[in-house]
């Protein structure tokens, strides 16, 4: 390790570099706490969760708002009594809507608990679900819709991240949210996209569960060691005004929803809970959809976790045998184990990326030279920056380079108020390295280790929603 460090050292320049920078300090082991903050999340507990989601009912969006027992209001009423039980604050955030498959006007309403950062309250991370449920006929609101793995599952990963993670402090703020109406039409994540824009907030992150708890799928085909993650491409936030600059620079395979999942994907290497991430470089399923869309149209990073085998007899389903074949979202066909490994690489992500900086902005120049220069303005909480470059066709980072600012010690070429603290930037030139060839990013880490996901510097790489140049009359 130490001696691909060198290397690398020995072919990079950064600007104005002399004497060398100091090397590397060795972090704190991030991934080892993590390991220990995880260690707790239980599938016992998560099936305890989906019981008593079955228990009401029917969860369906136009079920009863007001029964104490069986329906969607009482399910969010019992929800806000779990975040509350943890010692979060609680936010019922309700909008009245009518659609296609909402026929009269309804009261939808989310459920999320706020968990407030220590160090960066606006940097936010949210970890979401729907409770909702339904069966074969979208708009039948009062047959049993027990919806355990769809979308039980994600709501008990959600409240089972709130018990684990509500016992630790981090930096950042953590946002859980149980949410309704996505069967009807991606409402709740709608409402919750748009609060989080309303807010101002920084959203660094979503991670949408939906279904995440079953390891068989209807052709008999198991795998219980991966789960999907599923990541847009071009952003489409922005995709029209972006469009011409991703034809010219690249870009692609970099949008944040995708640099998520390649965190994600390095991050379950290292928890050995024998779970390894699938990334799925596409939205959502084919032709199908989910509650992070809403987050990706107004710009903020989202991705959906989801298993490796889905069972299409046991979603949407009226609970029915025909010809042998049993069908709907029971309970019994989910695998709490499996659910668990999933609800732990979650836990550990939002608990990472609620410890980690958010990443910078960085640019990257290059055109016609033998050498590539990357530039980003300084991030707030961050103790040192990685630059990461991989082959354009590459999935992976495959190539890094920390850049030092430990102590008040700023990197050589760094602005003269870098000492102070002040907003000037930070440039690295990576010697006869080639921009033609290699995609480049850069994230920020924190004193103790824990690392951003990384920022691609492309057109519509930046983490913040993307933000059209104003255009000369
Ligand atoms: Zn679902």
């Amino acid at each position: 390790m130490m001696r691909s460090l060198v290397l690398l050292f020995s072919s990079i320049a950064l600007i104005g570099a002399a004497p060398a920078p100091a090397p590397a300090p060795v972090p704190a082991e991030p991934y080892a706490q993590l390991r220990q903050i995880v260690a707790p999340v239980s599938g016992a507990e998560m099936k305890k969760t989906v019981e008593k989601l079955v228990s009401f009912g029917t969860r369906h969006t136009l079920s009863s708002q007001t029964d104490p027992k069986r329906g969607i209001g009482a399910a969010l009423t019992w929800t806000d009594g779990q975040f509350k039980s943890f010692g979060l604050p609680t936010l019922r955030q309700c909008d009245t809507v009518t659609g296609k498959r909402v026929p009269t006007p309804t009261r939808i309403c989310d459920m999320v608990a706020i968990q407030r950062g220590t160090e960066r309250p606006n940097d936010v991370v949210i970890i979401q679900g729907h409770i909702d449920s339904r069966v074969t006929d979208i708009l039948n609101s009062t047959s049993d819709a027990p919806g355990a793995n769809d979308d039980g599952s994600g709501t008990a990963a959600v409240i089972e991240a709130a018990r684990i993670l509500s016992k630790h402090k981090f930096p950042g703020t953590i946002v859980y949210a149980a949410l309704s109406g996505e069967e009807q039409g991606l409402y709740g994540g709608k409402i919750l996209a748009d609060y989080a824009k309303a807010q101002g907030w920084n959203v660094v992150t979503v991670l949408n569960n939906d279904i995440i708890g079953n390891s068989c799928g209807s052709d008999g085909v198991c795998d219980d060691t991966h789960v999907r993650v599923l990541s847009e491409g071009p952003r489409s936030q922005g995709e029209v005004d972006l469009m011409a600059a991703t034809h010219s620079l690249g870009g692609e395979n970099d949008a944040p929803s995708r640099n998520i999942s390649r965190f994600l994907d390095g991050l379950a290497d290292h928890l050995n809970i024998g779970l390894d991430v699938r990334q799925i470089w596409r939205t959502d399923r084919f032709g199908r959809g989910g509650d992070h869309i809403p987050f990706l149209e107004l710009g903020f990073p989202a991705a959906r976790l989801s298993v490796a085998v889905e069972n299409y007899n046991w979603q949407h389903q009226d609970l029915r045998t025909e010809k042998g074949v049993v069908y709907g979202d029971t309970i019994d066909h989910m695998d709490f184990n499996y659910l668990e490994k999933v609800a732990k690489l979650n836990i550990a992500a939002i608990a990472a990326i609620a410890s980690a900086p958010p990443p910078p902005e960085p640019k990257v120049e290059g055109a016609v030279s033998t050498d590539t220069t990357i530039t980003w303005a300084p991030v707030s909480g961050a103790s040192y920056y990685i630059i990461r470059w991989r082959p354009t066709d590459a999935n992976q980072w495959t190539r890094s380079l920390p850049v030092i600012r430990v102590g008040g010690h700023c990197m050589k070429g760094a602005p003269a108020d870098c000492e102070t603290g002040g907003k000037g930037g930070y440039s690295a030139t990576l010697e006869h390295i080639r921009v033609d060839d290699w995609v480049f990013g850069v994230s920020s880490v924190s004193k103790d280790g824990f690392e951003s996901p990384v920022a691609s510097a492309v057109p519509g790489g930046a983490f913040k929603p993307y933000v059209a140049p104003e255009k000369k009359p």
